[in-house]
């Protein structure tokens, strides 16, 4: 695990020829028997990738039609596959023995090259081919971020089917500035907005409904005033009990939530969470006990459910942040014409109060980092249909992202830190 890095991941749609195509289906099928049949000569016995390299790499060269080189990264691939299982069944979770389904194959930078014209040569399991790499139409900002950059190598990445379309993720990585640990600067972050119309809000367009929660809490926090009032004994009871049950299902609400929340993280390669500063929550919620009560909750449950994927949980003071643009930041009271519509005075931006509440709140994070005295940031927002740097601007997801979104993750082969899903840089200068 390289910390001294950063990743990047850019995914680009493959043009390729039916005989290409043929040619990468039958790799990605000995990729995956050949993982298989690692996995099973390791399991129960090593798990370090130089042990399962000397235990499997024979076989794999006798039984399959892999290069040698891809062979290697099989067994290193399954190595991580039985460490990740090992590390899962230590938590207490279960893991059962790795199964390789996933339509994938990965690559090095000794088995794939990428050419200044725009084109990738791939070892295959017969020759090596080359084909284009389908970039946006708009590719500079492609160039500029990854290919013509010094900066940034490629390092290991994975191909992956999806019917007759195959997609590159290309992995980038170049060394930290300053050697910092893993801050902001460099990472990707998902802004949360929390509210009571929606319990919350991604800056991906993720939305929870409060609607039910709101119910449950509205009709407990009578109770509860109307309990509490009588103040008798028989009265405490009743509150207890009520309390108990409603509390339970608030809880179970605000695990599910935050299992969204940090699945949708997960899902764009964040490295941070940004929440609003709870404190400041209680001016929206009118001091309704249940709902800080619930935010506090899902904060918690999203903070330890995130611990797990190695992403971080921060606050940030959400000053202005309902009704400033997100677009073109822009602020002022007129921008919020309704409490669920944001209408921006200036740039005639038109979104979800909360939606746009929310990529506010990943972005004043994300400048926090960028303004500081070391400025190395090279933090962006996760957006639903790409990434945003307050000074590069937009970066969208080339098509086909979206669809590679419904893929489960591939077994065994995370990332070697939480990445960040970084794309080609549409420049607004
Ligand atoms: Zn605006």
């Amino acid at each position: 695990m390289a910390d001294d890095c950063v990743y990047r991941t850019a995914i680009t749609r493959l043009d390729v020829s039916d005989e290409q195509r043929a040619l990468l289906e039958e790799t990605i099928s000995e990729w995956k028997r050949g993982c298989q049949i690692a996995t099973d000569l390791a399991w129960n016995r090593c798990q370090a990738k130089s042990d399962v390299q000397s235990l499997a790499y024979d076989p794999l060269r006798e039984q399959t039609d892999l290069g040698s080189q891809h062979a290697i990264l099989a067994t290193h691939q399954a190595a991580e596959a039985i460490t990740g299982c090992i590390e899962r069944r230590s938590r207490g979770e279960k893991a059962s023995t790795p199964r390789f389904t996933a339509p994938t194959v990965t690559y090095d930078s000794r088995t794939l090259t990428l050419f200044d014209d725009e084109t990738v040569s791939l070892s295959t399991t017969e020759n090596r081919i080359r084909c284009p790499l389908v970039l946006p139409e708009d590719d500079d900002g492609f160039q500029w971020r990854f290919l013509d950059s010094e900066r940034w190598e490629v390092t290991e990445s994975t191909l992956t089917a999806d019917g007759d379309d195959y997609f590159l993720h290309l992995g980038f990585r170049r060394p930290k500035s300053n050697n910092q640990p893993n801050t902001a600067e460099d990472g990707t972050v998902l802004g949360v907005d929390l509210g009571v119309e929606n319990i919350a809000v991604t800056s991906t367009a993720r939305f929870f409904s409060g609607r039910e929660l709101h119910h449950t809490l509205s009709e407990f926090e009578k109770t509860r005033a109307g309990l509490q009032r009588t103040g008798t004994r028989s009265a405490h009871r009743t509150l207890e009990q009520a309390s108990g049950r409603q509390l339970r299902t608030v809880r179970d609400e605000m695990h599910r939530v935050s299992k969204g929340i940090v699945t949708e993280a997960v899902r764009y390669e964040c490295d941070r969470i940004v929440f609003e500063d709870l404190t400041h929550i209680r001016k929206r919620t009118d001091d309704a006990w249940g709902h800080r009560w619930a935010y506090r909750k899902l904060y918690q449950f999203v903070e330890y459910k995130a611990e797990r994927h190695g992403i971080a949980v921060e606050q940030v003071d959400p000053a202005d942040t309902s009704k400033r643009c997100g677009e073109c930041g822009f602020v002022t009271d007129a921008n919020r014409p309704t409490r669920d519509r944001f209408e921006c005075r200036a740039c005639e931006t038109e979104a979800n109060a909360d939606y746009n509440a929310a990529k506010n709140i990943g972005l004043r994070y994300v400048r926090r980092g960028q303004q500081s005295s070391r400025r190395t940031g090279d933090g962006q927002l996760a957006l639903k249909s790409g990434t945003v740097t307050p000074n590069s601007g937009f970066t969208a997801y080339p098509d086909g992202f979206e669809a590679e979104f419904t893929d489960k993750r591939r077994c065994g082969t995370t990332p070697p830190t939480p990445s960040d899903a970084g794309c080609w840089s549409h420049r607004r200068s």
